[in-house]
């Protein structure tokens, strides 16, 4: 990040036949994504660039690789004003067979900063994707269900329209271009969510229908607290999709002295697995009301 400006209910209605075929989708498991970020903090800092972000990336296919998803890369060359940078979105996949999308997006680099790990700035996003691929796997889907793991979506120096959100604008742009973009009902970013003490922030630039629905879902399981209706303008990975017209959503807990935001103690001990576990399960019922809808 960033700039500021100003228990799953699992569906019980699934027919006999289904469940009968159908592992019963697990309940997103909050200590399991809190343990999947310790792993991908554990490579430590993790910039572009950096031999660590290598590892991490091979670590997150060979954890996808175990959920049953297609896995594919977006790699490019990103202009930074370091010079050219290798970066790569990693892309899963859950195919449905409605033709139409929905994409849960997190970056997982982190922020070149001395003695920086990003337990929760990029860490938590990192975790937070591989544990809902778990919850997806295996199960009948409506729309397809993208996992995005962007790159790059720190400013190797001061945040700006052209050093940020790298991975984000390319994948904005080639999935313009492939007509992925006009298949997405909606773009759900993840970024920071981790913290003990969770407080999401009401982001005005997201689309508020979107919004809408995530907040009610939250309020429907009890999490009235952790999502208040109060907030400002995010600048995140969302913003190139909804630049490009996609209905799209920034959920992130941008309080300082919570989230110890680009501070050398963003570590594993600040983070809870309660968080994930409220995220999770808000995001879980989000995907099942946004696959009912036309
Ligand atoms: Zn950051």
């Amino acid at each position: 990040m960033h700039r500021i400006a100003s228990a799953a209910l699992l569906s019980l209605t699934l027919p006999a036949i289904v469940s009968a075929q159908t592992p019963r989708a697990k309940n997103f498991n909050g200590a399991e994504a809190l343990a999947l970020t310790g792993r991908a903090v554990a490579f430590g800092p993790r910039p572009d660039g950096s031999p660590a972000i290598e590892k991490l990336r091979a670590f997150i296919r060979a954890q996808l690789a175990q959920r049953g998803c297609e896995i594919s890369g977006d790699a490019f060359t990103a202009a930074t004003p370091d010079g050219p940078l290798p970066m790569e979105n990693i892309i899963a996949r859950f195919p449905g067979k409605s033709g139409r999308a929905i994409a849960i997006t997190g970056h997982y680099d982190t922020k070149k900063l001395e003695n920086f790990v990003g337990a929760n700035d990029g860490g938590s996003s990192t975790g937070f994707l591989l544990e809902l691929a778990a919850v997806l796997q295996n199960q009948p889907r409506t729309d397809d269900i993208y996992l995005v793991f962007f790159d790059g979506e720190e400013a190797l120096h001061n945040w700006s329209d052209t050093d940020s959100v790298y991975g984000s604008r390319h994948l904005a742009e080639k999935w313009n271009a492939d007509g992925t973009n006009k298949r997405l009902k909606a773009l759900i970013n993840v970024d920071m969510i981790g913290d003990k003490n969770l407080k999401m922030v009401w982001d005005t630039s997201s689309s508020s229908a979107l919004r809408n629905l995530v907040w009610d879902a939250a309020d429907s399981l009890g999490y009235k607290q952790y999502f208040p209706r109060e907030g400002g303008a995010i600048e995140d990975d969302h913003m190139p999709f909804l630049n490009r017209g996609v209905q799209a959503l920034d959920i992130i807990d941008f309080e300082s002295q919570n989230t110890f935001w680009h501070n050398a103690q963003d570590t594993m001990d600040k983070l809870g697995a309660h968080s994930f576990e409220v995220v999770g399960n808000v995001l879980v019922k989000s995907i099942k009301e946004l696959e009912q809808q036309n």
